[in-house]
């Protein structure tokens, strides 16, 4: 056993007493939405997705936003609960959640201006900078019909079994509109003082207590720091919070930034539990219970809130995508088997704003429960996998996992493939609880794990196995570029596997993901120790914690850059157009700042002794540098394929990036090696 399974996580597992109910422990399951709610004929996988979490221990659930009315549609017929129809759906969901020993609320979201449809509705005609729909000014009538909507839909949860509603206040949408001067032009008592602004969110709270009773909980999602000019003091937020307690507010929930917001709050660059000390503050303020919230995906962390009294309860929401039994793990002292969330971004929140039904990147099954089934075999096999990267580690551990006799081979002294280097770069330290709860898992499920070894198909036809899995992964690419052979030309692995030391002017060839994490690491210090410091990374955004004015904004004083950085695409388009969705604007936000160079339309003419000569825009120029790194992406390793299977020999898959390198990321090499291991 490890520390952290020897650690004590008594705080967290403590049962939390609301006086008509009570939680089993004091963590809950964020809200997210999935994709799910918005169609009744997904609610039998909703409920199967909802049961797995309760099934892992988790004390409370939030559902996804659930809109009170049309107005508050965040996407056309998205999910809505107004009307008497709508319960029967949503019992399946409250049934599944009960029947595992949980409890769950429905979340109320009105998008306000957030909102993707033409409906929209806001305290002013302002339109948001992340729609491109214009809201019209709610006028009295249309406000009170707002509360009315509320009303409705929290006596319909109830009628629906629920356990209570979540009222969503913060992150930017409807109530957080009317509470900040931002999005709040009003003269008249719905605007001006903090007192009129709040109005609505505590005539909500007062009128749906009044509603369902005094059994039922109310928690309110309340925004401790708007990060956005216009934004509330500290001042204003602590005199919402007693309003809302007053109001009948159960439990504050709290969240952290406008959606719109100019500084991260939940990509893996942003520290751990960075914004715990505001729950701490508020929690000196009122009496009803107060929940800590945003990046905290680690059980030492969380159950370090609650014992030192920053939180009465912690709140995560993407870790029980990745895993959901999370709250099992902790109580059964299996914290190192934690598939942690690597809060990346990428197959929940992208695909969310792309639309598109939301998953996990380390673990695939998330909300596709009744699709990607894990079923023990019949006959076990002999199956090989080579390659212990993030496809060849799926593969194998859904493979053990089955029943199958699995042999997992690796040419290096280590598993991990390419995450090896991705968790070098700084900001990506989380992805090593990837490769640690992989490691783990090889462990627990006895898997034969063959080091140093690399594989040949003689050697592999030799052995008898049943299936073999090449996932062999990627070779960087080399460009036809004249002059590539000459000694300041480095490839991405020579600077992060093999420590190249790079010089003090660089040009980065190729503007991909790894062409932006290489940017980063060779603009980080190495004289400053990461995970970055809680305080570093304030100074460096611009974040101040204090919130006295602007919604917690300040000057960010962001370090003098290390080097002089050129980074080089030949699209014409805007370099880092191709990052994830929710992420990738502040991978370019961290360069600029920095002063990276960032061309596009670039032309390569050769590399010599004076540097790198490219033409941009007609142009001939001479990038004066030291180092020129190449990161113009990756080709398949096939080798192992190249020949004609033997007709009585094993079957070959070929999977990840040896299957295809052209936008190869880890979650489709996860996922396929998931997919094809259920099937074998
Ligand atoms: P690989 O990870 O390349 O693993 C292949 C393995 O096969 C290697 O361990 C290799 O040693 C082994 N092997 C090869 N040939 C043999 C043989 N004959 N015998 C035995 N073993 C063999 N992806 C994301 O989704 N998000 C990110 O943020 C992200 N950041 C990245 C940052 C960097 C710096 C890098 C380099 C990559 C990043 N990636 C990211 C890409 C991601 O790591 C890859 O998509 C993923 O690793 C591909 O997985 P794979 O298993 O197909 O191949
Ligand atoms: P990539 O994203 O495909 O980028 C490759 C870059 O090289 C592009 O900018 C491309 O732009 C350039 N290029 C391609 N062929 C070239 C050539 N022959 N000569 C010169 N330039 C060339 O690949 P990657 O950066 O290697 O990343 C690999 C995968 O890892 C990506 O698919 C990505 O999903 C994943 N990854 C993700 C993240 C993340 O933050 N989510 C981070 C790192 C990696 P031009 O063709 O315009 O020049
Ligand atoms: Fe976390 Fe990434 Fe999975 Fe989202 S996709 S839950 S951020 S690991």
């Amino acid at each position: 056993m490890n520390n952290a399974n020897d650690a004590s996580y008594a705080h967290l597992l403590a049962p939390l007493d609301l006086g008509f109910t009570t939680l089993r422990n004091r963590v809950i399951m964020g809200s997210m939405h999935t994709g799910l709610e918005d169609r009744f004929y997904h609610y039998p996988k909703l409920a199967a997705y909802f049961r797995e979490r309760a099934r892992g221990g988790v004390g409370l659930i939030v559902t996804g936003g659930i809109s009170p009315s049309r107005e508050g549609w965040l996407l056309p017929f998205g999910g809505t609960m107004n009307s008497l129809f709508d319960i029967p759906n949503h019992r399946k969901v409250t049934r599944a959640v009960h029947e595992e020993g949980s409890k769950i609320v429905m979340q109320i979201l009105h998008s306000g201006r957030y909102g993707y449809q033409p409906f929209v509705v806001s305290a002013s005609a302002i339109k948001s900078p992340i729609s491109k729909f214009k809201p019209r000014a709610l006028d009295e009538a249309g406000i009170r019909r707002t509360i009315a909507d509320y009303v409705r839909s929290a006596k319909l949860a109830q009628k629906a079994g629920y356990d209570g509603v979540e009222i969503m206040g913060s992150e930017g949408y409807l109530l957080n509109q009317f509470l900040c001067a931002r999005t709040n032009l009003r003269q008249d008592q719905w605007g001006g003082s903090i007192e009129n602004r709040m109005r609505l969110a505590v005539e909500i709270v007062q009128q749906v207590r009044a509603a369902v009773g005094t059994n039922f909980i109310i928690m309110y999602r309340h925004s401790l720091l708007d990060l956005v000019e216009g934004g509330n003091t500290w001042d204003d937020v602590v005199a919402v919070a007693k309003a809302l307690e007053q109001a009948g507010a159960t439990i504050l929930n709290t969240g952290i930034g406008w959606h719109e917001a100019r500084v991260p709050t939940i990509v893996t660059s942003v520290p751990r539990a960075a914004f715990r000390s505001l729950a701490g503050r508020l929690r000196k303020e009122v009496s009803i219970p107060v929940v800590a919230s945003n990046r905290i995906n680690m059980p030492a962390e969380a159950n370090d809130i609650i014992s030192s009294g920053d939180a009465d309860l912690v709140s995560m929401a993407r870790p029980f995508l990745a895993d959901p039994e999370f709250v099992n793990k902790v109580a059964q002292g299996r914290v190192d088997e934690i598939n942690t969330c690597i809060a990346c971004n990428q197959a929940c929140l992208d695909h969310t704003f792309a639309n598109k039904r939301a998953s996990c990147l380390v673990n695939p099954r998330a909300a596709h429960e009744t699709e990607l089934v894990y079923r023990k075999v019949v006959r076990q096999k002999r199956i090989a996998i080579v390659g212990a990267g993030p496809a060849g580690l799926s593969a194998a551990t859904v493979a053990a996992e089955r029943g199958h006799a699995v042999t997992l081979f690796d040419a290096s002294d280590r598993i991990g493939g390419q995450f090896n280097y991705a968790m070098r770069i700084p900001g990506k330290e989380e992805f090593a609880e990837t490769l640690r709860y992989f490691r783990r898992r090889l462990d627990v499920l006895g898997v034969n794990v063959q080091l140093n070894h690399r594989v040949t198909r003689e050697a592999l036809l030799a052995q008898g196995f049943d299936e073999v899995i090449v996932a062999t992964g990627v070779v960087p690419r080399t460009p036809p570029i004249e002059g590539i052979d000459h000694p300041k030309v480095l490839s991405y692995l020579d600077v992060l596997k093999h420590d190249v030391a790079v010089g003090a002017r660089v040009a980065i060839i190729g503007a991909g993901g790894i062409g932006f994490d290489i940017g980063e690491f060779l603009l980080h210090d190495p004289k400053v120790a990461l995970p970055m410091a809680l305080s570093h990374w304030l100074a460096e955004w611009g974040v101040n914690l204090a919130s006295s004015s602007n919604g917690g904004l300040c000057a960010p004083v962001p370090e003098a850059p290390l080097r002089k950085i050129y980074l080089l695409q030949r699209k014409a388009s805007k370099p880092g157009a191709g990052l994830g969705k929710t992420s990738g604007w502040v991978h370019r936000a961290t360069l600029l700042r920095k002063g990276v160079e960032m061309l596009a339309g670039v032309e390569y003419r050769r590399i010599d002794d004076a540097g790198l000569h490219i033409t941009v825009n007609g142009e001939q120029r001479l990038l004066e540098v030291d180092h020129v790194i190449i990161c113009a992406g990756q080709d398949a390793l096939t080798e192992l394929m190249s020949a004609q299977p033997a007709a009585d020999g094993p079957r070959f898959h070929l999977i990840g990036g040896a299957a295809l390198a052209a936008e190869l990321d880890a979650k489709r090499a996860i996922r396929q090696g998931a997919e094809l291991a259920a099937m074998l």
